[in-house]
């Protein structure tokens, strides 16, 4: 999703500046530009937009993923919260990494 947001900048920024439609290599076309760069500007524009959804859309689920992750500590066994722990290490084992609960119990 991350990956779709920074391309639909490189697309904007192609348009806005470069009034490039459609760089090399997209649709099996070479490089093509906008014959009215005012169709450029505006289409870079609604580019950027989408490249601004997409990136906070994707910020969003990820923090959310983390926000409902649970992780296990592997040496005391008890759970926690991922997104209130100190970079994913136990509260009750100073530098014991945890480890997702998810992940646990499928090896063990
Ligand atoms: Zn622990």
């Amino acid at each position: 999703m991350l990956f779709l947001a920074y391309f639909s900048f490189l697309l904007s920024f192609l348009s806005i500046f470069l009034n490039i439609s459609h760089p090399p290599g997209m649709r099996g076309k070479s490089i093509s530009y906008y014959e009215d760069p005012s169709n450029a500007i505006l289409i870079g524009l609604i580019q950027l937009l989408i490249g601004v959804f997409l990136y906070y859309y994707a910020k969003k689920t990820k923090k959310k993923e983390l926000e409902e992750k649970i992780s296990i500590c592997p040496k005391c066994q008890d759970s926690f919260e991922y997104d209130r722990l100190d970079e994913g290490r136990c509260k009750n084992c100073q530098d014991e990494k945890t480890i997702d609960i998810k992940e646990y119990y499928k090896n063990n």
